[in-house]
């Protein structure tokens, strides 16, 4: 067995760990941060908690807040913009996983070719990026640890996956107390984004021992703490539960991949824009189904560790229990069919072909326990 591992080489962890921001910048010999965000961090104040403690440690600096969610290369080429008017020494990726995505892009272009476009997968994106430090402030995509960004193509209309070391970030800040403010829908979303890297991982023919301990730690934090975050926005044992799980499966993927999920969710992102976690959720029961036969032992062993089966049950029953118990998560947390979220039944049916050979493109499905062909993805 011979495989690669990848982690930013520090990640500081806990309740108000955002206070250390400046220190983390200082031991790198960083202090010229360009942040990048999104406009709610600015309206809602959250962003403070980033800018109080730089500007506490002397330094100045600068916010670029018009990212948005599922980030586009126009976007990031706007960053780039306001990045190279400037002598920034660094990013921070302030936000969900979208502005942490759009400064991991625009930290490879900085240093390296004008469009994206240039980097998508099957290229490594691995040459030398301005270093990004990570602030996650949704408990979901793990891309604070992962060496993956995800930018959608504005005028193709394709969710580009990116992944090389040049998207890892060099250090990470995960305060699970910045995410309180996260609203139902989105920490729903966001924690089934969770579930989806830490059981796609686990199941992935690329992963290894050390995603697979990754994606276990993942999934007992997740499993019985999905439903209470949902239901209860204050509880602080649950958003720091959910905050770790979606770190360790965001490193648990990173260092195995993620699946058929992730493979058919992209495009309907790209050309429904359903939010990222809302269209894993749509599709994780159907896929997982779709999947069992394949490996029995270890989709039982995950349905264990979420908690959807007792550690008595047989393979058999855990795994098919695993199938039973993300129908009823999913009805709990009140995710819709892609009918019922609004996509039009005619513009689905005409998109199915090409979302299925863009999912198929993008590699992800080749690494579930069952690989799809195209009639196969559309059914
Ligand atoms: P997001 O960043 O798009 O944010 C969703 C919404 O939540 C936004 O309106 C945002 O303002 C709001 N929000 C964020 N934090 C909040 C807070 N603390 N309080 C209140 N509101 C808050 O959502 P996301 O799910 O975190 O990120 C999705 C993006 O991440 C997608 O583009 C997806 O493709 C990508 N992704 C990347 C990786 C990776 O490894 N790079 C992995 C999975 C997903």
């Amino acid at each position: 067995m011979a495989f690669t591992l990848v982690a930013p080489r520090l990640i500081e962890v806990g309740g108000g760990s955002i206070a250390r921001i400046a220190a983390v910048l200082q031991t790198f010999g960083l202090s010229r941060p360009l942040v990048v965000t999104d406009p709610f961090m600015v309206s809602s104040g959250l962003v403070r908690c980033c800018l109080d403690p730089l500007r506490a440690a002397r330094m100045r600096p600068v916010v670029f807040s018009d990212t948005i969610p599922e980030p586009t290369d126009t976007v990031v080429e706007a960053g780039l913009r306001v990045l190279r008017q400037g002598e920034y020494d660094c990013l921070i990726g302030f936000g969900g996983g979208s502005p942490i995505d759009t400064a991991k892009a625009m930290a490879i272009l900085a240093l390296g070719q004008e469009k994206m476009r240039a980097y998508k997968v099957p290229f490594v994106a691995d040459h030398a990026a301005l270093p990004v430090i990570a602030v996650p402030t949704t408990a979901g995509t793990g891309s604070e640890a992962t060496r993956f960004t995800v930018i959608t193509d504005a005028e193709g209309g394709e969710k580009m996956l990116i992944a090389g070391l040049g998207a890892l970030p060099l250090a990470a800040i995960v305060d699970y107390e910045l995410t309180f403010s996260v609203p139902p829908r989105t920490t729903a979303d966001t924690g089934v984004d969770a579930l989806s890297h830490a059981l796609e991982a686990f199941v992935s023919r690329r992963a290894n021992p050390f995603s697979d301990a990754l994606a276990l730690q993942a999934m007992e934090r997740i499993g019985p703490y999905l439903r209470t975050v949902y239901r209860e926005p204050r509880n602080a044992a649950a958003r720091e539960a959910m905050m770790l799980g979606a770190s360790l499966a965001g490193l648990a993927f990173s260092n195995a991949s993620v699946a058929l999920v992730h493979g058919m969710s992209r495009p309907i992102g790209a050309h429904f824009h359903v939010p990222h976690g809302l269209s894993n959720a749509m599709l994780l029961p159907a896929v997982t189904r779709f999947g069992l036969a394949a490996a029995p032992a270890r989709y039982a062993e995950a349905a264990r560790r979420i908690g959807f089966a007792a550690p008595t049950d047989d393979d058999a029953v855990a795994s098919a229990r695993l199938a039973e118990g993300l129908v009823a998560l999913n009805q709990e947390l009140g995710v819709p069919t892609p009918r019922a979220w609004g996509i039009d039944a005619a513009a689905w049916e005409e998109k199915l072909e090409l979302m299925a050979a863009q999912a198929l493109a993008s590699g992800s499905p080749a690494n579930n326990p069952r690989v799809p062909d195209p009639a196969e993805i559309i059914a």
